[in-house]
């Protein structure tokens, strides 16, 4: 099967990575409460947050996305090298662009850089996963969940495959089961949303999980459908951003297109703000396309390494393209 790429699908291609960086920015200003949002007040990209942050610039969720998707655009994700390749560029941008890094991401990308020279940083850094899961029992931050889209991107026609590489990449940075599971299924969900322009109901999608974890990830589900995102705070752990973000979709703002109106929800989910909008960003924008996503955000949104909302788009195309 291979997905005709027709103005409409190629307009929710780049909304995966418009929506994500958008809902990135959206987010970054509240990020742990960083500034104050009124229960009824939209969120803007008014910058500020950890980094601190310019008006409309992204943070480490669409920074690291961006290194997986120039990997997938180059040279595709199926192949060992091509975790090796994302792993050597999130240890550039640790080094040279990151504004702000998750615990368990930095670590373990200070462990490869500290083995530089050997070859093999995907196998330097799932050791290292390994030894922090190992040590703490606690790897399943919502860290790899985070940048997961692009992997969508790479595998539109190839259902079977995006399953084992959207689990690889995750596994990267965050070798708990339930963190590859949360990756797997949202993308699965943006995959779904691009080649058919449509909301999936992702208690369809939990068959692509392994079976012993299906019945939890549906009741996961579930509690999403009836809850709203700020249920789901503290949101730092894999599930919790990911029933947070699948919240927004589902308990939209009462303000603005369905798009603006779930980013805006996402947003008052409160703890981790930017991360949550962005994972709901990337399915939002693959359902509804770039066209939804506001001229005013497209103008201002910007971040590492010196991208705007045109770099983005071309990105995203170079991936599907070169599949
Ligand atoms: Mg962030």
């Amino acid at each position: 099967m291979t997905t005709q790429l027709d103005a409409a699908v190629l307009d929710r291609v780049e909304g995966v990575l418009l929506g994500a960086a958008c809902g990135d920015a959206l987010g970054v200003p509240y990020e742990f409460g960083s500034a104050p949002l009124g229960a009824s007040e939209a969120p803007r990209m008014i910058g500020g947050g950890l980094g601190p942050y310019d008006p409309g610039e992204w943070s480490d969720d669409t920074q690291m996305a961006v290194v997986i998707a120039r990997v997938a655009a180059a040279r595709g994700l199926t192949d060992g090298t091509a975790l090796d390749d994302i792993v050597d560029g999130w240890v550039e941008w640790l080094e040279g662009g990151a504004s702000d890094v998750g615990m368990q991401t930095r670590a373990i990308l200070r462990s490869v850089a500290a083995g530089r020279g050997t070859p093999g940083s995907a196998g330097r850094a799932l050791a290292a996963g390994h030894e922090l899961h190992r040590r703490t029992g606690k790897t399943a931050g919502n860290g790899s969940l985070m940048r997961t889209a692009p992997v969508a991107l790479a595998f539109l026609d190839d259902p079977a495959s995006l399953t084992l590489h959207a689990r690889d990449v995750s596994d990267l940075t965050h070798p708990d089961p339930v963190a590859g599971d949360a990756c797997v299924l949202w993308c699965h969900a943006v995959r779904f949303g691009v080649v058919e322009g449509a909301m999936p109901d992702l208690a369809d999608l939990v068959v692509e999980l392994p079976a012993e974890r299906r019945d939890q990830w549906a009741a996961w589900v579930a509690e999403a459908d009836t809850q709203p995102p700020a249920a789901f705070a503290p949101n730092g752990y894999v599930v919790r951003a990911f029933q947070a973000a699948w919240s927004a979709v589902r308990h939209p703002a009462a303000e603005g297109t369905p798009l603006v109106a779930s980013l805006t929800s996402a947003v008052h989910a409160g703890d981790d703000t930017d991360t949550v909008a962005a994972i709901a960003g990337a399915l939002l924008g693959a359902c509804w396309g770039a066209a939804s996503v506001p001229e005013s955000w497209l103008a201002d949104v910007h971040g590492w390494p010196g991208l705007r909302a045109d770099g983005l788009r071309d990105l995203a195309r170079r991936v599907v393209e070169r599949r």
